[in-house]
């Protein structure tokens, strides 16, 4: 086959597969069957581009890809089955079934008692290695079916991203390392009132001040529909946002996460989207209509690998750019109409999980690319983990990796929403300077915007220079520290 037409058989097959990955995340009966034969069928496709060519480089890597993907899929199957099964406590209750895995990030946001929350930390830490077996494998056939191409998946990763070893690892312990004082010092202050304890220690995990923190803020944002609001604000950059489609419905089996699906680049763009509770929903409607406005304004002309292979940072610039938004002080003020105390309350609540974030991913990620590097195996991996966390922030059991939903799930990942945190501080540096504070409402940023989505897959990485100093100043400015 030429290459055009391997790259459109991979268009229509990846489109397939998409609608069921999206149908089962809707809660819609899907087809299990359907997915393995058309798995199969695109790692067929990709071995005969990979023996075919060796250009375009993104569709040689994407290949590599589809094809350790197929081959993990039954593994993965395995270990989404096993760690809702094992992980669970014999002891804990949440609603009157038991606290597993799936509803660990829920208890602990209900739980107000911190000795219940340690409790069901510690049991899931000791009951971890149950489902170490099953990540070493996964982690091996991704190392095995690189190693078939010469390749790792951290190179691999690097190579799309654009950047260095060396320069993403000064990024993230720089990142890391600067936040870690006002992190420590901002925990300490709201301990009392989102913990119910004097301080933060090793199991008060990224997603229980989460789930925690943003509560007290849904009382500012009752009453308002975050689609209308959305549809607003991108209506004034001039987005025509009709292709987008919202799938809002409540279901029983709809994931509560929202979600976009490029189900189609760029005619067929969804969102998924569940009511839980009214900032957060504010957050990820805005988050998600940023990467469909990123999947609306490709141009259909383009080459598939164009349109389709977007390393993951460049996704996620779009998605957080819109995100960012909702942390944007003016915006608060003059578009939601919010007193200045909401707003005071809302941009340090943001500021510091962003603060917490950054700690947690420097240590997430630096583990992934020396795991990579060096060839951990997960025992050594869970050393390593342990020893960074003691370094960024507090000392957590190491073992809790294979128990976060991205570490064992990805070869990498985790780097990518912090270069793209980053990479957005520049580009909002550059809105705010070309089209004042209130950029949202001119159309000639609305044009900007859309210019650099449409690149999709050649975007210019190297244009927008990661600037860490002013991302951290900001999200540094806490007003109860000042
Ligand atoms: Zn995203």
């Amino acid at each position: 086959m030429i290459l055009a037409e391997l790259a459109s058989e991979f268009e229509k097959l990846s489109s397939q597969i998409s609608e069921q990955y999206y149908r089962q995340y809707a809660g819609l009966a899907y087809d299990r069957e359907l997915m393995k034969k058309l798995a199969q069928q695109l790692t067929k496709v990709s071995k005969e581009f990979l023996k075919e060519f060796t250009d375009p480089r993104s569709m040689y890597l994407a290949s590599v890809e589809t094809i350790a993907e197929a081959e993990r899929l039954e593994v993965e199957l395995d270990f989404h089955d096993q760690r809702m099964e094992k992980i669970s406590s014999e002891k804990h209750l949440i609603n009157g079934k038991k606290v597993n895995w799936g509803n660990w990030r829920q208890f602990n946001s209900q739980m107000d008692n911190s000795q219940k929350r340690k409790e069901v930390f510690d049991e899931f830490i000791a009951k971890a290695q149950k489902i170490v077996h099953l990540v070493e494998k996964r982690m091996n056939i991704s190392r095995e079916v690189y190693r078939r191409y010469n390749l790792t998946p951290l190179e691999s990763y690097l190579e799309l991203e654009q950047v260095s070893y060396d320069d993403l690892l000064n990024l993230l312990r720089k990142l890391g390392d600067e936040a870690k004082q006002t992190f420590l010092s901002a925990a300490d202050h709201f301990a009392p009132q989102i913990l119910q304890k004097d301080k933060v220690e090793y199991y008060d995990d990224f997603y229980t001040w989460r789930g925690r923190i943003f509560k007290p803020l849904d009382k500012y944002l009752e009453g308002k529909d975050p689609l209308e609001e959305i549809r607003r604000f991108l209506g004034d950059l001039r987005f025509n946002i009709s292709p987008i489609k919202v799938d809002a419905e409540d279901r029983p089996k709809k994931s509560p996460s929202a979600s976009c699906w490029g189900i189609q680049i760029p005619n067929d763009v969804r969102i998924l989207y569940r009511r839980v509770s009214p900032f957060t929903d504010t957050r990820s409607i805005f988050h998600e209509f940023g990467h469909g406005i990123h999947g609306i304004s490709a141009n259909p002309d383009d080459s598939v690998w164009k349109r389709y292979i977007v390393p993951m940072s460049v996704a996620e610039t779009f998605s957080i750019l819109i995100e960012s938004v909702t942390e944007n002080p003016v915006f608060l003020r003059e578009d939601l109409k919010l007193e200045e105390a909401a707003v005071r309350e809302i941009v340090d609540r943001v500021r510091f999980m962003n603060l917490t974030f950054m700690t947690f991913y420097a240590a997430n990620s630096i583990m992934k690319m020396e795991f990579w590097k060096n060839n951990y195996t997960i025992e050594k991996a869970a050393l390593r983990w342990e020893e960074l966390t003691e370094h960024f922030f507090i000392k957590t059991p190491g073992i809790y990796w294979v128990l976060h939903h991205i570490m064992p799930n990805y070869d990498m990942y985790s780097p990518s929403y912090v270069i793209a945190a980053v990479r957005v501080a520049t580009l909002r540096t550059k809105l705010t300077q070309d089209y004042g504070e209130t950029w949202w409402r001119n159309r000639e940023a609305g044009e900007l915007i859309k210019q650099l989505a449409q690149t999709r897959g050649e975007f210019n990485i190297k244009k927008w220079k990661l600037d860490p100093e002013t991302y951290l100043k900001e999200q540094k400015s806490l007003s109860f520290l000042a």
